[in-house]
């Protein structure tokens, strides 16, 4: 009944802030206290063998079993002093979030005692017992095991009682089972490739590192309202909801006066996350009511991402500890801001060059321009996969079909950088006998040495440039960013290694490298201009502009998916040896039955909570209003009391032929399922999911919407939008 609704809302509006200690240490002293970092390496590992692991980490170098027996050892001898007596190896399947499974340090020693023990084999390699992770069919359960291995490149850590060590998750066979493996390959492609060009103007360079800055964005809802909304607990998301309305929403500014408990939710998670080294540095109140945004300064990729995985599971637990729940679903409200995940992208050397940035010289600025042109052709090339790497069934409520950024990946440049890739492409000086220092008098307008358009900010563009980086903000706040951070740095791989053929060729004909480098700058400058888009990417005249200049504007995320297996696709992530096809069309199955699973769910929970909470709710209230008609009957004369009676007589009806609608769709809906679900074709499953099921869940959901706003509010069952979005 409704009393559950009211007692939560009622307890919800009582609770104070949890308190948090400050630490007694200042942030610069507690920050990595939980992670083993390079200052514990130095102290706890051997001269050499702390050598060997810095370079196997930083420079991917091999390391040897030996090796892997000493770093365990002191991993462990530190863990142990911090209390941790577990460890785990830690990896990221194909789903959302991570996996794990604790072992604890103590092994039987064989004579009756227990030894305390952790070997590098241990370290090394593990075999989890995975069968229940997704491997699209590469994998079968009675076939071969995957196992997971050790990434030296992304520190350990300890979370509780436990000694975390990041992995990636592979099959026995070789292929990848994770986002982590063909991350890191994605990583190694481009910056070998981007070495290769950046050496046409800065040859001392030695390394080229990719960023990742993300931000992320969240919900927080009382535990116990959301403990009284099934479809929050069992799908992320809220199947049905009135919007709260204007008036609501003034009044609840008396409400919001009070976040101190997400204050003190947030700065518990600050403490937390710099504890396990995760430099968290902005917070802050989003555009819709209870949705906040954390971002950390950025990172190397890798550990960038292994950093977000960790803050979102940490978000969770910690949320829970202030009587919150965490939504990390994309659009958990219908007509609410949903939340992304903007990733801020860029390449910097070894050297401390930023090569998405201006810089000084005209030289610096060749550099940047090339490194510019190069992103937007791989991504013009790959915008279809691009899209493809950001979809998923929940991210589809954000683009496109409801909310933007569009499902149409274009990039945003700003006024001043449009105006100097303008001026290049249509340069026609003889640029032939330029070369050396003479080049560096090219006719480039002077591009200010501090940030670009950084204020000029294009919000509806979903690949934009911000001064010295790319913003991708078409992620989804569940996601993986590997996800994408494997298609964009693949493609950029791709694409300078055809730059670099492309120039080489020229100057092998006897051109000079400046004009051979502006030769072709200037070719792709002219072949890419269809993904170069500054206007406003919500509007319908883009829609059809975009189709015109031959974007990717599918809408359906089942068929979006197909852009993973396109030739051209494959042939990219073939060629920079980070998936292959046989990995390509497991992780398309994968990808496919999550979507089908996640409307299946949806369907499920909708149909049940209409005919278990709505309609029996509408009915009693119909009920009700059907008593006071009869009553006005007995108590006056016909003329008067069916006057009376006019308006309640409307709702009665409405009410009928709303639960009616409700009752003959959710059938109609099981019905639909049925013949999905003996599909076999994973794919021609989730387009029928996708075709048939997904309109279904809108139709059955504007009734309920409505019904909300008719039935007696002292009689509905479930905590509405407004309790839901201004309690805190
Ligand atoms: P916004 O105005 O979009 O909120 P912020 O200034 O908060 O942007 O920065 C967002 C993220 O971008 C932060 O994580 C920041 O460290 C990161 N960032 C800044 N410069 C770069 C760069 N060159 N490459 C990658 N990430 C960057
Ligand atoms: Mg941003």
């Amino acid at each position: 009944s409704s009393e559950l609704r009211f007692r939560v809302v009622e307890t919800a509006f009582k609770k104070k802030a949890v308190e948090v200690p400050t630490p007694k240490e200042r942030p610069s002293e507690y920050f990595g206290k939980y992670v083993f970092n390079k200052a514990k390496m130095f102290k706890y590992l051997p001269d050499k063998v702390y050598q060997q692991l810095i370079d196997a980490a930083e420079n991917g170098t091999p390391l040897n079993r030996n090796i892997a027996d000493a770093v365990a050892a002191g991993m462990q001898k530190w863990a142990v002093e911090m209390g941790a007596t577990h460890y785990t190896h830690w990896f990221h399947p194909l789903t959302e979030g991570t996996a794990e499974k604790h072992d604890a340090f103590l092994e039987h020693d064989g004579k009756g005692g227990m030894i305390e023990e952790f070997s590098g084999k241990l370290l090394i390699q593990q075999e989890p017992d995975a069968s229940s992770f997704p491997s699209g069919g590469i994998r079968n359960t009675f076939e071969a095991r995957g196992y997971s291995a050790w990434d030296p490149s992304s520190p350990a850590f300890i979370v509780d009682d436990t000694l975390f060590i990041p992995t990636i998750f592979i099959a026995y066979t070789g292929e990848s089972l994770d986002y982590k493996a063909p991350l890191l390959k994605a990583l190694r492609a481009v910056n070998k490739a981007a070495l290769d060009v950046v050496h046409y103007f800065n040859p001392e360079v030695k390394k080229i590192t990719t960023n990742l800055g993300w931000e992320q964005e969240y919900f927080l809802v009382d535990e116990g309202l959301y403990a009284a909304r099934p479809d929050l607990l069992l799908t992320g998301r809220t199947l049905m909801g009135h919007e709260s309305s204007k008036n609501q929403q003034l009044e609840d500014h008396y409400f919001g006066a009070i976040p101190t408990r997400v204050t003190a939710f947030m700065t518990d998670l600050e403490i937390e996350s710099l504890k396990l080294g995760i430099p968290v540095k902005t917070r802050h109140n989003e555009v819709a009511p209870n949705q906040f945004e954390l971002a950390p300064v950025f990172e190397e990729c890798n550990l960038a991402n292994d950093h977000n995985l960790l803050v979102m599971s940490l978000m969770r637990k910690i949320a829970r500890q202030h009587g919150f729940r965490v939504l990390l679903h994309e659009k958990p409200f219908k007509g609410v801001n949903g939340s992304g995940k903007h990733n801020n992208w860029s390449l910097s050397t070894d050297t401390g060059i930023i090569l998405m940035g201006p810089g000084k010289t005209a030289e610096d600025n060749l550099r940047f321009v090339t490194f510019i042109v190069n992103t937007l052709m791989a991504v013009y090339r790959h915008n279809g996969l691009l899209k493809a790497s950001i979809s998923s069934a929940t991210n589809a409520h954000r683009l496109g079909a409801n909310e933007a950024p569009p499902a149409i990946i274009s990039s945003f440049l700003g006024k001043q950088l449009t105006q100097v890739l303008d001026h290049l492409a249509d340069s026609t000086n003889d640029l032939a006998g330029l070369s050396g220092k003479q080049g560096m008098k090219l006719d480039i307008p002077q591009i200010p040495e501090l940030l670009i358009d950084n204020t000029d900010r294009n919000r509806t563009s979903p690949f934009a440039f911000t001064g010295n980086r790319f913003e991708f903000r078409a992620i989804g706040s569940e996601a993986n960013c590997a996800s994408a951070m494997i298609a964009l740095n693949a493609a950029l791989g791709e694409q300078l290694i055809i730059f670099k053929k492309d120039v080489d060729a020229l100057i092998e004909k006897g051109e000079p490298k400046i004009s051979a480098i502006l030769e072709i700058i200037r070719s792709y400058i002219k072949e890419c201009r269809a993904i170069h888009f500054d206007g406003n990417g919500y509007s319908d005249e883009w829609k059809e502009e975009a189709s015109k200049r031959g974007l990717d504007c599918e809408t359906s995320v089942p068929l979006i998916f197909d852009n993973y297996l396109k030739e051209s696709t494959v042939k990219m992530f073939e060629s920079t040896g980070v998936m292959t096809r046989l990995e390509l069309v497991a992780r398309n199955e994968v990808k496919w039955e999550t979507y089908t699973k996640k409307i299946q769910i949806e369907a499920r929970v909708l149909g049940d909570l209409a005919m278990n909470h709505i309609i029996p709710v509408a009915t009693r209230y119909q009920s009700q209003l059907i008593d006071n008609v009869y009553k006005m009957k007995d108590l006056y004369p016909a003329e008067k009391s069916s006057l009376l009676s006019s308006k309640n007589l409307e709702i009665i009806e409405e009410i009928g032929s709303r639960t009616i609608f409700i009752k003959e769709k959710v059938d109609e809906m099981i019905e639909a399922r049925k013949v999905a679900n003996v599909i076999e074709s994973e794919r021609e499953k989730a387009i029928a999911y996708h075709d048939n099921i997904v309109p279904m869940l809108e139709e059955i959901r504007y009734h309920i919407d409505k019904l909300e706003l008719l039935v007696d509010d002292q009689l509905w069952t479930l905590p509405k939008y407004r309790e839901l979005l201004f309690i805190r």
